[in-house]
């Protein structure tokens, strides 16, 4: 990744003007997903000291600064002791320690990238996205979001109100990308339920949800692999992610439920 100029702006709000404006600007997050291009920069802004590397519990909610590494949220005790443990959980088998010291919420987030467990995560947690410019808003919507504009992502927030949570991915080896993977949390009055790497970005699956609240867990699975859809990539065919949708989805909302 070649880059002309290189920039570290001390807040999100100097990082949001360095790029607006500027089509040839890119935030820098962990810069891990970054490097792997082939094409080059004009300008880099790297948000390594703009102060969003901060983990927060408060007013009910875990606040995941936009720079907080996976591995801090496998380590850091506030993490581990909110949301069942799930967000340690989902991440602890991508590649090695050395990447998951340096890969980013934000850069996960706001890369929209369909295959992170860490979204899957968050969307069945309910998380909303905090962004510079566009304010507080759902995960869910952030990623529907068809033309996103050009934006700083500030923090995650994750509601702790958890009772239970069950993760399940499938890979083919146990670091590569998963086939598919599948989050399913009780927060009290509803069980949410999200499936990614269909290959498409993660989605809730709400008639498995609606299962799920009816204590009906193979239902879930059956609902979840019927109303998504699921594609064909190297890894696996739409049909094989479909029937291993079924069965995953049924197993995470089996533990929940349990
Ligand atoms: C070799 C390798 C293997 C991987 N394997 C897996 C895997 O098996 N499973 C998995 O779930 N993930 C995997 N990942 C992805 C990884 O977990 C991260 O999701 C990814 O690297 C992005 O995080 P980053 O901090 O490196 O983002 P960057 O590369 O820094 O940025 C990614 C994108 O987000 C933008 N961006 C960064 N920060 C912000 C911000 N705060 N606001 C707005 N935009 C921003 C950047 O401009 C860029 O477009 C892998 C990554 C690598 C490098």
């Amino acid at each position: 990744m070649a880059v002309r100029t290189y920039l570290r702006p001390r807040s999100a709000a100097e990082a949001l003007a360095l790029i607006e404006g500027d089509e040839r600007a890119a935030l820098i997050g962990g810069g891990a997903y970054l490097r792997l291009a082939t094409r080059g920069y004009e300008t880099a802004v790297d948000l390594c000291d703009a102060g969003l590397d901060q983990v927060r519990v408060e007013d009910g909610a875990l606040r995941l600064g936009a720079m907080v590494t996976y591995r801090r949220l496998e380590t850091d005790i506030a993490v581990r002791d909110c949301c069942g443990g799930l967000l340690g959980r989902c991440v602890e088998n991508i590649v090695g320690v050395q990447v998951r010291n340096i890969v980013t919420v934000g850069g996960t987030v706001a890369g929209r990238y369909a295959f992170a467990n860490l979204t899957t995560a968050l969307l069945a947690l309910g998380a909303d996205v905090v962004l510079e410019r566009g304010g507080r808003k759902p995960l869910e919507q952030f990623l529907a979001d068809k033309a996103p504009a050009r934006d700083v992502l500030v923090e995650v927030v994750v509601p702790t109100a958890v009772r239970r949570c069950a993760w399940r991915d499938l890979t083919r080896v146990r670091t590569d990308f998963a086939v598919l993977n599948v989050a399913a949390v009780d927060l009290g009055g509803e069980v949410r339920v999200a499936v990614g790497a269909r290959p498409g970005v993660a989605r809730l699956a709400r008639g498995a949800m609606q299962a799920a609240a009816a204590g009906d867990a193979r239902g879930a699975g059956e609902a979840a692999a019927a109303e998504l859809d699921f594609g064909d990539d190297l890894r696996a065919s739409a049909d094989y992610r479909r029937r291993v949708c079924g069965a995953l989805v049924t197993r995470a909302v089996e533990e929940v439920l349990a």
